[in-house]
């Protein structure tokens, strides 16, 4: 809290907030203020779990245009307030928590479509509509965003272009920076600037990718024109197994260098192999890497596709052939946040290690970090599959498992334990030629890693966010910049 509830000051900042958007949508009750003191990092849940107080937001606001943002950021920076976007909440890296207390601007309200344009292909839509909503909208016209991430029910497209998100087709269509073509933001100071609304230009820097990824610390996305396809005729998807996963990782970077546009690629280390065969298919394997890929687009174009693939699968790297099944199932399941079906909650501990490198180096990023975790930390569990892919590298989605019995029930020791198992496994990844992150972002989780992933490159993204927001008011404390 900011300023003391009972003073004047805040009354005054109150009034001036409820002239903006209306006294309905200022909320300062404490049911309100819980919801948004929580998102989907593993801490602030199990601190709240074991009954310990989160840090609330003075305010909620719920913006209903530009204009009202715009009015919002012209106040906070008159009182120097911390204005934290908030989408939908479903974010990894408490990046959209009020950790200095402050404003969060709630951004859903702001969830119209303006535009469908059927000659170009883009959808222009304001930034706190639901993802799948959005996607609804698209296809009852024909099209689809192809952006289709697991939380795509609960998160907005604001969110998602905020952490450089991505969705179970990124394979052929793209991350989220890949589908976006402009973008409408509200400046720190409250200027409301559009970036260029062209695909791609020669025009200096581009300026939509600068606010891609800057997690509400650069201003606010209000709206955005992205990409869309029509829907394809024909989807095929098939499952292999390779002996090993070593020659599973080449057969996947092979299918990426032949250029045959798999739509998806999911490959599973051997321990998630060895459950997910037995729950897919009832088969017990002793060694080997399960590997689900597939095609879409015109139906005889798909069916070329998938027969050179299978050529590369089964006649260079000896692959079997276990049929559609596989795929159909997974794609039938592709928003289960983990399929086949398998739950992670409280109390147990668990993270989402996620990182990228180029092909020559993401096994010794995997094995680097699988290490570190096991050796360290014998009683966690390690698993991880590889699902966005490159045409020069591919995606690691690492996961580590605590049981219940093996966090420690004291809640500041359980937040040492687990951010000793981030920053060793994080630096494990660096140093083996991978980053902090892929497609969850970095919030407060990882933003204390971000000057050993950027070096001396640190302070030109420091020197941006000084002049873009002097008075420090835009999400304080994030991605690796510095707070109240
Ligand atoms: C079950 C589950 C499955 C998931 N699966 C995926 C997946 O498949 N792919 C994927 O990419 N992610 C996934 N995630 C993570 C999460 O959905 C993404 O990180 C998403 O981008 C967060 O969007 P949000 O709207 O919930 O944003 P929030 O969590 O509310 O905010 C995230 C960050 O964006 C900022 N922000 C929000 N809106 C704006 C805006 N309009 N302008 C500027 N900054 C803004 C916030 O301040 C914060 O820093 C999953 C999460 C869950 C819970």
């Amino acid at each position: 809290m900011l300023v003391s509830k009972n003073s004047y000051m805040y009354e005054m900042i109150r009034s001036e907030l409820t002239d903006i958007v209306g006294s309905e949508y200022v909320c300062t009750c404490a049911a309100d203020k819980l919801g948004h003191s929580i998102d989907y990092y593993w801490i602030p849940e199990m601190w709240h779990d074991r009954g310990m107080e989160t840090p609330k937001p003075d305010f909620v606001i719920h913006p209903g245009s530009t204009e009202e943002v715009a009015k919002i950021l012209k106040l906070a920076n008159h009182y120097h307030i911390p204005v934290v976007p908030w989408g939908g909440g479903s974010g990894s890296q408490g990046g959209a928590l009020p950790i200095f207390g402050g404003i969060i601007l709630d951004m859903k309200r702001m969830n119209k479509i303006i535009r469908i344009d059927r000659e170009s292909l883009t959808v222009t839509c304001q930034a706190g509509i639901i993802a799948q909503h959005l996607e609804w909208s698209c296809n009852k016209e024909g099209f689809s965003t192809m952006h289709l991430p697991a939380s795509i029910s609960c998160a907005t497209i604001g969110g998602f272009l905020a952490h450089r998100g991505t969705g179970v087709l990124s394979t052929k269509y793209g991350k989220i920076e890949d589908m976006v073509l402009s973008l409408e933001v509200v400046t720190p100071t409250g200027e409301i600037i559009r970036t260029l609304p062209v695909p791609r230009h020669a025009s200096g820097p581009d300026l939509t990718l600068l606010f891609t990824g800057s997690e509400g610390t650069l201003g606010i996305i209000t709206e955005a024109t992205l990409k869309i396809h029509p829907e394809p005729e024909a989807r095929e998807f098939r499952a292999y197994i390779f002996k090993d996963f070593h020659t599973a990782m080449a057969a996947g970077a092979d299918l990426m260098r032949s250029r045959l546009q798999p739509s998806a690629i999911r490959l599973y280390d051997e321990t998630e192999t060895v459950t997910h065969v037995r729950k897919v298919f009832g088969m017990d394997l002793a060694k080997g890497a399960y590997m689900v890929f597939g095609f879409d687009g015109r139906k005889d174009i798909t069916a070329c596709q998938m027969k050179y693939a299978r050529e590369i699968m089964e006649n260079k790297y000896n692959g079997q052939d276990l049929g559609s099944k596989g795929g159909d199932l997974w794609w039938d399941n592709k928003y289960k946040f983990f399929y086949p079906g398998y739950i992670f909650h409280l109390p147990q501990a668990y993270g989402t290690l996620d990182t990228v490198a180029t092909f020559d180096k993401i096994e010794d990023v995997y094995w680097a970090m699988k290490k570190v975790v096991t050796e360290n930390f014998p009683q966690a569990r390690f698993i991880g599959h590889f699902s966005h892919w490159y045409d020069w590298g591919c995606m690691l989605y690492a996961r580590f498992i605590f049981e219940p019995q093996d966090v420690p029930k004291d809640p500041r020791e359980a937040v040492a334990l687990y951010n000793r198992v981030w920053n060793l496994a994080i630096r494990a990844a660096i140093a083996n030629g991978g980053v902090i992150n892929e497609h969850h972002g970095v919030g407060i989780k990882l933003g204390h890693l971000m000057k050993e992933l950027y070096g001396p490159a640190m302070p030109v993204l420091e020197g941006i966010k000084k002049q873009l927001d002097p008075n420090n008011i835009m999400n304080p404390g994030k991605m690796g910049f510095k707070g109240v």
